[in-house]
């Protein structure tokens, strides 16, 4: 009887631990490498003094992604993981005193925006359908499919998306879609916000982005009652079950192949040998330090593409409680424009930067020692090219807690008991993430979306990518789509049976 193919997986993140029980079942024999001791990569989790935090995302949105890993390995969610709907999906500060909760019933969010702004519900209700619409046009053949293979381009959905291409609204960016719906500059503000979901800039990248709200407000944001880190955690204990072997702190130092085939993979000194390697690690990363290729047809497109933003990270136990805040909230810059320009254009952060504060102790009173609360507070950064992030920390650091302070009037840094940072830097050292962009490229050419690194490598047979810099893009729900195509292409490829 012919042995069974052996598939490497380099990467315990969402998309790898996806692809590793998308492919358990096939009767391949599959290992994941990690090269922490841990699962999750970006969704991390840090503990300290009694806090516990997520390190990464927070937000989740499209749940049912993840509820069809679960009912695919034959597991019910519920029996490992709370998740539930926000009624407030953020809560937005102003510069000038106003407030504005982001309800997540779409009337009561149409009603809140009308009283804060000179804006109208029709007004919001007419453009969540535009939303939608470039949605219903593009999710199919973009997000759900990969839209390279002949077989998707030719589904009549598709054909009517490329037939009605000014539905999707490429040829504007974010911004001026944005602001030919709304007059109030505080309403274009927090839907330009959007682009940060996959590290851009609303005023380059295109309007057809727009796509994010509708997922947001549409259908929803959801928190993990058990912490975000919980997902990857589960995920793997999954895979194990299912036959999947994992080799953590284990660092890929080289991908081998001969005559353009791979052929294994190696960790220092020690070389396995596999049929198919998936990299779930950054494809810049793959490229500069596992594969040394600069110059294939993917790699050099890769290059040519402008890297997504990163972000600075402050977890700090907070002393007491704000009645403020919500789980989410946002702390808008005065001038966003001027934000955008520092982030992407100078590669400086921001003088002013827009503040996220993430509080899970609100929902799950274990993250945090009685009394107190966890605050994840990030900024979005340039990608690194060589700032001094020790400095910058410390300045921002300043800038923060007296933005902080005076939005809430009262002393923030007073009620610090625990601290730890996230840099650019430390995103790259813990994760593989070139620069430490948060998506591998950003999305602000109109083309983004057909340069993003295929999950099926164009110069080496049995060599394939998942996760946030690959097709279909960052954030959760969209790497663990992204395993997904990919361990379809490999069953596909290998001729394993799924
Ligand atoms: C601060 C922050 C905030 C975010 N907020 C959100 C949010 O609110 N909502 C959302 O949806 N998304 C958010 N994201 C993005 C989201 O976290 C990522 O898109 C997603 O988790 C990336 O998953 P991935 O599969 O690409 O793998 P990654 O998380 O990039 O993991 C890659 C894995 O590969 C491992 N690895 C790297 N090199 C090697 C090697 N040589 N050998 C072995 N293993 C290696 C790493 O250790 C890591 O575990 C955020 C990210 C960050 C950092």
């Amino acid at each position: 009887m012919a042995t069974s193919p052996k598939i490497a997986i380099i990467g315990a993140g969402l998309g790898g631990l996806t692809a590793s029980i998308y492919l358990a079942r096939t009767g391949a024999r599959v290992t994941v490498y990690e090269k922490n001791d841990h699962p999750g990569g970006k969704a991390g989790n840090i503990h300290g003094n009694g806090f516990r935090f997520d390190t990464g995302p927070s937000l989740l949105t499209l749940p049912f992604v993840l509820q069809d890993i679960f009912t695919f390995a034959g597991k019910n969610i519920e029996d490992y993981l709370t998740i539930e709907k926000l009624n407030i999906l953020c809560k937005y500060f102003y510069p000038d005193g106003s407030i504005l909760n982001a309800y997540a019933e779409s009337g009561a969010f149409a009603g809140e925006i009308e009283r804060v702004s000179g804006d109208t519900a029709s007004q919001v209700q007419r453009y969540l359908r535009y939303c939608k619409t470039i949605f219903d046009r593009t999710a199919d053949l973009f997000l759900f499919n990969d839209f390279r293979q002949l077989k998707n381009i030719f589904r009549s959905s598709s054909l009517k998306t490329l037939l009605k291409l000014y539905q999707i609204d490429p040829f504007r960016t974010m911004h001026r879609a944005n602001a030919s719906f709304f007059t109030d500059p505080k309403i274009i503000q927090l839907f330009d916000r959007y682009a940060t979901y996959n590290g851009s800039d609303p005023y380059k990248v295109p309007a057809t982005l727009n796509i994010i709200q509708h997922v947001e407000y549409n259908l929803g944001g959801f928190i993990v009652r058990e912490g975000i880190y919980e997902i990857p955690r589960t995920l793997m204990n999954i895979a194990r079950e299912l036959g999947v072997e994992f080799q953590c702190n284990t660092d890929i130092t080289e991908i081998l192949y001969k005559d353009k085939t791979i052929t294994a993979i190696r960790s220092h000194d020690k070389t396995v040998e596999y049929n198919a390697v998936i990299s779930n690690v950054d494809a810049g990363y793959t490229y500069s330090y596992l594969l040394e290729d600069k110059k294939g047809k993917d790699a050099r497109r890769y290059f040519q593409q402008e890297p997504s933003s990163s972000a600075l990270v402050f977890y700090w136990g907070i002393k007491g409680t704000i009645k403020q805040l919500e789980t989410h909230n946002i702390f808008f810059s005065k001038n966003y424009t001027s934000e955008f320009d520092a982030i992407f254009n100078r590669h400086q952060c921001p003088d002013d930067p827009t503040i996220y504060v993430y509080i899970s102790s609100r929902f799950c009173e274990d993250d945090a020692p009685p009394g107190h609360e966890n605050w994840f507070v990030m900024i979005n950064t340039p990608y690194n090219s060589g700032q001094d992030w020790e400095s910058e920390t410390q300045r921002l650091r300043k800038i923060i807690l007296e933005k902080l302070s005076s939005s809430l009037r009262t002393n923030i840094e007073s009620k610090i008991v625990f601290e730890r940072t996230l840099t650019p830097v430390s995103i790259e050292k813990q994760t593989g993430s070139l620069y430490g962009s948060l998506y591998g490229i950003s999305s602000n050419s109109r083309f983004a979306a057909f340069l993003r690194q295929p999950n099926r490598s164009r110069d080496y047979r049995g060599l394939y990518f998942c996760g946030g810099s690959a097709h279909p893009g960052g954030g959760m729900p969209l790497v663990m789509l992204s395993g997904k195509l990919t361990a379809e292409l490999v069953t596909k490829d290998l001729q394993l049976t799924s």
